[in-house]
């Protein structure tokens, strides 16, 4: 099953629990509303983004206003960067988050997978453009900090895919805090519960900056001016914000360890957890039967694992998490 037959069977059971796509239910934060609703210039801007948007993210990530490009989401910064790096080695750990395959695909570039062991590890020894995910999507796992620095040693060059980067347990260490061949993919899609909003930034050495702006150029042209307007003026509110949603969903995977009767490695960061099943497919559909989606860990690269999305209240969860026990527990 691909992912739009996934979806499709999701939406025709219409299931009381969606824990399958990442769509974060916390409320974006009032500032940000407040700050859209005032929008009222909706003219074109510059390809690597307003120069207030440049200037609040870099501050936020202690770089150079040259270093950072808004991009139309995490997603289409990937793009960018895999795309800069076409002619090179690209490897990426498993399992994996789908959409660097949706994006090779296109380019018709090869991706090379990198093993993990049962806490989710991976062994970095070959050389390469490694494209990483930490806090990880589907596991949650977050390197330590000699894994991260075994990582910059043998890469030639890290895009380092930080989408959940501030929804993080017990701290994160980020590949440029220790190498400067390292480009960030940031986005607000998480952290401010607006994926639609579609509004992110790459934070870049300054020749792949001015690579990613090209891609800009020959894509959407212009990352949305009123977006980028509104979110600079609120990221000053990053701090207390992260630290509110690192909380809840800390909770969140907290409680799924009581509750959830499968087993999984517990999460650092992000609000996914990744179970053991029997079958992935099997789950799915007694889960669905049952009113719960989630999504089959084949998705992944991993048929023996499902990914569940921490993204409604507690009480909610609770009542999925029984369904799901009953739908996918038993022996393996
Ligand atoms: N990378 C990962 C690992 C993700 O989980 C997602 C969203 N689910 C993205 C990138 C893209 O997010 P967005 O384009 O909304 O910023």
């Amino acid at each position: 099953m691909d992912f739009a037959e996934v979806l499709t069977r999701i939406k025709e059971a219409s299931p009381k629990h969606r824990l399958d796509i990442g769509d974060p239910d916390l409320p974006p934060p009032p500032e940000l509303l407040e700050a859209l609703r005032k929008e009222e210039d909706f003219r074109y801007g510059p390809a690597e983004g307003l120069l207030e948007f440049r200037e609040a993210v870099a501050s936020a990530f202690g770089v150079e206003p040259g270093e950072v490009v808004a991009v139309a989401g995490g997603r289409h910064g990937l793009a960018a960067l895999m795309w800069v790096f076409r002619r090179r080695r690209l490897l990426t750990p498993t399992p994996y988050y789908p959409g660097y395959f949706d994006i090779a695909g296109i380019f018709e570039l090869g991706l090379g997978l990198v093993e993990t062991d049962g806490g989710w590890m991976p062994r970095f020894a070959e050389r390469g453009v490694y494209v990483v995910n930490y806090p990880n999507n589907p596991t949650g796992v977050v390197l330590p900090r000699e894994k991260v620095r075994e990582l910059v040693d043998v890469a030639e060059f890290v895009i380092s895919d930080e989408i959940y980067r501030d929804i993080v347990f017990d701290g994160f260490t980020s590949p440029m805090e220790l190498s400067s061949s390292v480009a960030v993919v940031y986005s607000f899609s998480k952290v401010f519960s607006v994926p639609g909003l579609r509004i992110g930034a790459i934070i870049a050495p300054r020749d792949v900056a001015r690579e990613v702006a090209k891609f800009n150029r020959a894509t959407v042209n212009v990352p949305p001016t009123p977006t980028q307007r509104a979110v600079a003026s609120v990221v000053d509110i990053l701090p207390r914000r992260r630290a509110e949603v690192s909380e809840a969903y800390r909770r969140r995977a907290e409680l799924a360890a009581g509750w959830l009767k499968l087993e999984f490695v517990r999460p650092g960061g992000a609000f996914y957890v990744f179970p053991l099943v029997a079958d992935d497919v099997r789950c799915f559909e007694a889960a669905l039967a049952a009113g719960v989606s989630l999504l089959p860990g084949s998705l992944y690269g991993d048929p023996r694992h499902v990914r569940l999305a921490l993204v409604e209240d507690e009480e909610r969860l609770k009542e999925a998490f029984t369904a799901v026990n009953a739908a996918c527990g038993g022996p393996r």
